[in-house]
């Protein structure tokens, strides 16, 4: 059997250090925020070269926090992308403000500049871009335009931990970068936890005010907030994850491009294609099925192999937003590609022998079934 994500190797390599860091954390009676959590914000700040790491309880509230410090509510319109995890829509409506889909470029799977730009209205105030999989946004495009039409920019990096762009991690381009630490990300706790980075000491304050009650300092409420800091347990899981995450990221890329060599004859499949000068860090290895998707799901299936869906249903389409109306051809790529994306068990831990058996059985499936 292999797994699609076995969390289970990662604790066994590093047991001890993390068993001693969660007693340590509770024998000192820290349980929310503390020297943990300070250490954890200033890491995560500095591997990220960015000038401020605020921690949350989770990546759904680091992004609807970053979103209502910047203003953004009812009357205003943020544009986001098709294809997502529904956190990086919902929260737009939580801040009483409209969501607006845009398509996905054909080759990255990340939102599409050129539609984000035919879909800017005059209530236009922001865009959240997502770094899907562990691959990046047209960072360039993307800036220029929400440079220039006055619009915030959001950077859900949930599933880009460490990712770059050029050179330049994602998350410290727009206003605001939203980090999850949800445990099956690449750097994920044992729990929820999440982060919000910017560039912005104000916005940073701002943040920091309202995930906690609107108060810096005990009882000093400014203005009503709400509760979303981060426990010290999941700092100190953190911590000492946040020294294998680069390492951890290495072995992702080298499982890659391993199934990419070994999958690269197979015709009836798209493989990831990474934007040139970018780095993609592998939270997911997505490939593109041109055939018989549902059948290579349950081939694989019957000899053990677990695969997923990111996702079955593009946002747009989801019950939740019936109320907007859409149909799949508002999405043309999103929505074509709803029906053939396939992804492949993908973690650092994962061994040669595992990596050749998927790829052997995908390369079987369609050498067997050859029309
Ligand atoms: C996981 C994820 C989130 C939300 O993270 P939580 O910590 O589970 O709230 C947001 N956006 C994307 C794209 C994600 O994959």
């Amino acid at each position: 059997m292999i797994p699609f994500v076995d969390l289970k190797r990662q604790y066994e390599n590093h047991k001890a250090e993390i068993d001693e860091a969660i007693g340590r954390t509770i024998s000192n009676t820290d349980f929310v925020g503390g020297s943990q959590v300070t250490e954890f914000e200033q890491s995560f700040a500095k591997l990220l070269d960015v000038n401020f790491c605020v921690s949350v309880g989770n990546g759904t509230d680091a992004i609807y926090i970053a979103l209502k410090m910047l203003g953004i509510g009812v009357g205003d319109e943020v544009i986001t992308v098709a294809n997502s995890w529904i956190a990086s829509s919902e929260t737009i409506t939580q801040t009483g403000a409209k969501v607006v889909f845009a398509d996905i470029e054909p080759e990255q799977y990340t939102i599409d500049p050129v539609d984000v730009e035919a879909k800017i209205s005059p209530k236009t105030k922001a865009v959240v871009v997502v770094h899907l999989h562990g691959n990046v946004a047209d960072m360039d495009a993307l800036t220029s335009i929400c440079r220039s039409r006055g619009l915030y920019l959001i950077e859900d990096c949930a599933q880009a931990h460490l990712s770059e762009y050029k050179g330049k991690c994602v998350g410290t381009f727009g206003d605001a970068g939203t980090f999850s630490f949800y445990p099956s990300k690449n750097l994920g706790a044992y729990g929820h936890a999440g982060a919000v980075v910017t560039n912005n000491s104000d916005l940073a304050q701002r943040i920091r005010t309202y995930s906690n009650h609107g108060a810096l300092n005990k009882y000093d409420h400014v203005v009503e907030g709400i509760n979303s800091r981060l426990d010290s347990i999941q700092a100190a899981v953190l911590n000492v994850k946040i020294k294998y995450i680069e390492h951890w990221n290495e072995q992702r890329r080298k499982i890659a491009k391993r199934y990419s060599g070994l999958l690269s004859k197979v015709n009836q499949i798209q493989l990831p294609v990474e934007r040139t000068d970018c780095k993609h860090t592998y939270h997911l290895y997505v490939i593109r099925c041109l055939e018989r998707r549902e059948e290579l799901r349950s081939y694989l299936e019957d000899r053990g192999i677990q695969t997923a869906l990111h996702y079955p249903t593009i946002l747009p389409l989801l019950p939740a937003y019936g109320y907007l109306n859409y149909c799949g051809t508002d999405f043309p790529i999103a929505f074509e590609y709803q029906h053939q994306i396939l992804s492949l068990p993908m973690f650092p831990e994962m061994r040669d022998d595992e990596v050749i058996s998927v790829s052997e059985a995908i390369v079987d499936f369609y050498d067997s079934t050859r029309s």
